[in-house]
């Protein structure tokens, strides 16, 4: 994937999935999955004059004749200069982004211009990387610039018809347009900025529109370079909003389009759940202001759950019939926002994200049903779901390596390291009350990893998780991890891994008239769910 090297900048993107790619940093996820990119930037209203070094940028959607968003135009000045050791300015944009095609191709007349007057660049490209993953189509000025200098451009929406993936490609919808930074953006790259001041020109909208990004609703500040920017959702036009606008809340949602269920009254029981996220995970303390965004698009790619840094997108399609009046996809919610407690580990995002991904699975499953919003009967199906799609996975035992090289070729293949690495968790919290006697569990670990590694004591590479553990049993655990994570070695996980209240026996399954060797959980009577999870006294 294309999250090459993990860069530490600062302990605020010490967990995010920043990755560097030619001097920009990314966040890749997936759909409904994602990624808890870093907060490299955290917003604040505006009220005092940017610093000397600094990146001002507004955005003006414009609309076609037909009433619906067709662009985003984009004015910008850079303040400052370049970085020490830099020469000539350098801009870069995606060609592609996490399968949002031909990003830089949409970008339409770019003009720079400083003190002396336009400014010439010369082109490269990256070279093309499988799987759907990000790569960037480089400018870099023919001559000195003088600052501040100007960037003007024009970004295209993303067309309908291309292939599925992440919602990052800003797309139209219901007379607004959403989407993210990386899904339009030309950025400079090596400008010695680090702070960006955002603001919206919303006057082709009517009156009520928002402009709302990851970072804040209207004109918000940016902390961290121009690409900072990329990270960020955005969405502006008539929106709905959650809670109403005159409001007071750390929980926001905005939409833009028709839903087959109660958008508000989801986003009650989402907000519910976040709050106590905070709590079960406590490390972030307070939990940081967080927004989600749905829209509804009427062509595809119709997207899928995403998350960035303290925010998701929710992006599909038209609602089917038989989903009138129904539930919001409640455990895709739940996913996206563990993200953000749940982070990444440093190290390239093919060999990492078992991690990252499995860790949130195990808690999306688990987590919910410990808070009381999910019943025994609904625990146990969806343990038997996550079984099921395990163990028929074409991929149950591909490594790394070649689920990377798939990449968004292929949802099923590319979701079996969430699959096998939500197994890990359960498996080790077993191994962990196990030997301490049931002192102690998973949670706690944690607890004490996510600290260190927040306060930027740890770089959690797979080595130092893998140390932690090994730590905790008092048995060498990096073997095993690489065996099962790396490699594509299989997982039964112990039968108690999942609670005292269930228990996993092997079994056959049967798929599509195969059948594979499994693991089916049922009920243990007698253990009241409340109890699932009682730690402390040996038991
Ligand atoms: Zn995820």
């Amino acid at each position: 994937m294309i999250v090459t090297g993990h860069e530490t900048q600062g302990a605020a993107r010490r967990q995010g999935h920043g990755l560097r790619v030619a001097g920009l940093v990314f966040c890749t996820l997936m759909v409904v999955a994602g990624c808890k990119s870093a907060p490299v930037a955290e917003a604040a209203p505006v009220a005092s004059n940017a610093p000397e070094a600094s990146y001002e940028i507004t955005l003006r959607p414009e609309l076609d004749a037909a009433g619906e968003v067709e662009a985003i135009a984009v004015t910008s000045r850079l303040q400052g200069g370049l970085k020490d050791g830099e020469t000539r300015l350098k801009l870069s944009a995606p060609v592609v982004y996490v399968n949002v095609m031909g990003i830089a191709d949409r970008i339409l007349d770019l003009r720079v211009t400083d003190e002396a007057g336009p400014v010439e660049f010369t082109l490269e490209q990256d070279d093309p990387v499988p799987g759907g993953f990000p790569y960037f189509r480089h400018w870099t000025a023919t001559r000195d610039v003088e600052f501040p200098l100007d960037i003007r451009y024009r970004a295209l929406v993303q067309p309908e018809g291309e292939p599925p993936g992440p919602a990052f490609g800003i797309r139209p919808s219901k007379g607004g347009v959403s989407g993210a930074g990386a899904g339009y953006m030309i950025v400079p790259v090596n400008a010695e900025s680090s702070q960006s001041l955002l603001e919206w020109d919303l006057t082709e909208f009517g009156p009520g529109a928002v402009g709302v990004t990851t970072f804040g609703e209207g004109r918000v500040l940016v902390s961290g370079p121009p690409a900072a920017l990329m990270q960020g959702w955005l969405m502006a036009g008539p929106a709905g909003q959650y809670p109403p606008a005159e409001e007071e809340s750390h929980f926001r949602a905005y939409w833009l389009g028709d839903f087959p269920f109660d958008v508000a009254a989801e986003m009650d029981y989402a907000k519910d759940l976040y709050d106590f996220f905070g709590e079960f995970f406590a490390y972030l303390d307070p939990a940081p202001d967080y927004r989600v965004f749905l829209r509804q698009l009427d062509t595809e790619p119709y997207g899928g759950a995403t998350a960035l840094a303290n925010s998701f997108m929710l992006s599909r399609g038209p609602a089917l019939q038989e989903e009138m009046g129904g539930q919001s996809p409640r455990s895709t919610l739940a996913h996206e926002m563990i993200h953000m407690w749940v982070g990444r580990l440093s190290g390239q995002h093919v060999l990492t994200n078992w991690f990252s991904e499995g860790l949130t699975t195990y808690y999306e499953y688990t987590v919910p049903f410990r808070a009381g919003r999910v019943s025994i009967d609904e625990y146990i199906a969806g343990l038997n779901g996550l079984s099921d799609r395990y163990y028929s996975n074409p991929a149950r035992a591909m490594s790394a390596a070649e689920i990377g090289q798939v990449g968004f070729n292929d949802g099923r293949i590319r979701h079996a390291p969430y699959q096998r690495g939500a197994f890990y968790f359960a498996d080790l919290d077993s191994r962990i009350r196990a030997a301490s006697g049931g002192a102690r569990n998973l949670d706690m670990l944690l607890r004490e990893v996510f600290a260190l590694r927040e306060s930027g004591e740890v770089d959690l590479t797979i080595e130092a998780w893998s140390d932690f553990v090994s730590q905790e049993l008092g048995q060498e655990e990096e073997a095993f991890v690489r065996g099962l994570h790396i490699d594509g070695q299989l997982i039964y996980p112990a039968g108690d891994g999942f609670g005292a209240c269930v228990t996993g026996d092997t079994a056959t399954l049967e798929e599509g008239g195969e059948t594979y060797s499994g693991m089916h959980w049922r009920r243990v009577e007698g253990v009241a769910p409340e109890d699932c999870f009682a730690t402390g006294a040996a038991n």
